[in-house]
């Protein structure tokens, strides 16, 4: 929820021989319960592991409940003092630097491509099946401006997308954070997004 509207926000889970992985948590904490309850139906196996991808809580809120369940929450170590700092819920285990997880034979890859929509932002890749989780590093598409930029680095934020399109090139998917990606535009996109806010004139009074 924005402002009190809907307003969608995508993540991403990985249905392995061990378990079911997710990327990033619902928005809130009430979306949390049904969604686990949900992929235990749907697949018979228990979410096991938890990956968030910067600390905003539209990726973190229900990492307390999951902390409760025993699902290991992992984010980097960069995000998990923006967490405490912010009074954001926070991963139980958390790495440095850029790692990997395999589970069951399924790999992701989490690389850290530098400050974007925020300081912490990471990207997942999965090598096998060539998808991109850009999180909200990436925007939609279709997306018409950049969002959330309370946290940003707009000067970075260009150079972070360069690197991650030259680290994974043509993945399968990229997965925005928020929107459609079925048209694959969202690195495009957002460089693009960024270059119009560039060249916007500040307003002098
Ligand atoms: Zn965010």
């Amino acid at each position: 929820m924005l402002d009190g509207e809907p307003f969608p926000s995508n993540g991403l889970y990985l249905v392995t021989a061990s378990g079911i992985v997710m990327i990033d948590t619902p928005w809130d904490v009430e979306q949390t319960i049904p969604l686990l309850e949900q992929l235990q139906q749907r697949h018979g196996k228990k979410v096991v592991m938890c990956l968030v991808t910067h600390f905003h809580d539209d990726r973190t809120a229900g990492l307390g409940i999951l902390n409760s369940r025993q699902i290991m929450t992992y984010s980097s170590k960069q995000t998990g003092q923006l967490c405490r700092t912010r009074k954001e819920k926070e991963a139980a285990f958390q790495f440095d630097g850029d790692t990997s997880f395999t589970l069951a034979g399924v790999t992701l890859e989490v690389y850290y491509p530098g400050p974007g929509h925020s300081k912490d932002n990471l990207v997942i890749w999965f090598p096998q099946a060539r998808i991109l989780y850009g999180g909200c590093l990436v925007k939609s598409g279709t997306a018409i401006g950049l969002g959330n930029v309370a946290d940003a680095d707009l000067g970075q934020w260009p150079v972070s997308i360069q690197k991650v399109i030259d680290r994974f090139p043509q993945p399968a998917f990229v997965i925005p954070g928020h929107g459609n990606w079925s048209d694959g535009q969202g690195l495009q996109r957002t460089l693009q997004l960024l270059r119009e806010q560039a060249s916007k004139k500040p307003v002098r009074w």
